[in-house]
């Protein structure tokens, strides 16, 4: 099963991911880890990423569609793909369904978490606290940035997957434990 966890930040995308590879054996694919991991490494990457994503805006989808391509690539993958943080554009969700039929894959199902503003705001203040600022963007103003950057990029691409017919909504303002039944019921699996 291939999926995609969309969603704002703070959704509770991570989260939800860790959990359906605790019960499903799945594989998260995170662009924002990967992203991450390629600035802390200082590869050509990372080099081209970091200020994009301190800035808390999206880095080219040129880059992100390449990672995700060379990732797509690991054997692993078979075991089943679970998408946070990707797509986050018309233009990658377009590429990545090209990736996907080109490897021989599909996509199974979309779940939007959904979470209104002032909740989110809420969350990461709190994430940023308690991380102590591991993550250079998990500030106010970058997150500001970041949800007017989702509603204007990321937000389309519900639409977009309405048209497939894969697409899945869920509460994400309830409670964890709760989210994760609804995601499993959307999915139809166990949670
Ligand atoms: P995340 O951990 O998913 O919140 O991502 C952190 C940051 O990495 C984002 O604010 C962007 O700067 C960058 N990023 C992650 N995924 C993508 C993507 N699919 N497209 C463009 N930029 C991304």
């Amino acid at each position: 099963m291939n999926i995609i966890l969309l969603g704002p930040p703070g959704a509770g995308k991570g989260t939800q991911a860790a959990r359906l590879i605790e019960s499903h054996g799945m594989v998260q694919l995170s662009t924002g880890d990967m992203l991450r991991a390629a600035v802390k490494a200082g590869s050509e990457v990372g080099l081209k990423a970091k200020a994009v994503m301190e800035a808390g805006d999206l880095v080219s989808d040129e880059i992100v569609i390449g990672v995700v391509s060379e990732r797509l690539d690991q054997p692993d993958t078979k075991a089943g793909v679970i998408f946070d943080g990707f797509p986050r554009t018309t233009a990658q969700a377009e590429a990545l369904d090209n990736l996907l039929a080109e490897k021989g894959m599909s996509l199974d199902a979309v779940v939007e978490m959904q979470v209104p503003d002032e909740l989110l705001i809420g969350r990461i203040e709190k994430r940023a606290a308690e991380t102590g600022g591991t993550r250079a963007d998990d500030n106010a103003e970058t997150l500001k940035k970041r949800l007017v950057n989702y509603h204007k990029d990321t937000a389309p691409l519900v639409e977009y997957y309405k048209g497939t017919g894969k697409l899945k909504t869920v509460d994400g303002a309830q409670e964890m434990d709760a989210v994760t039944t609804a995601i499993a019921a959307a999915l139809a699996v166990s949670a």
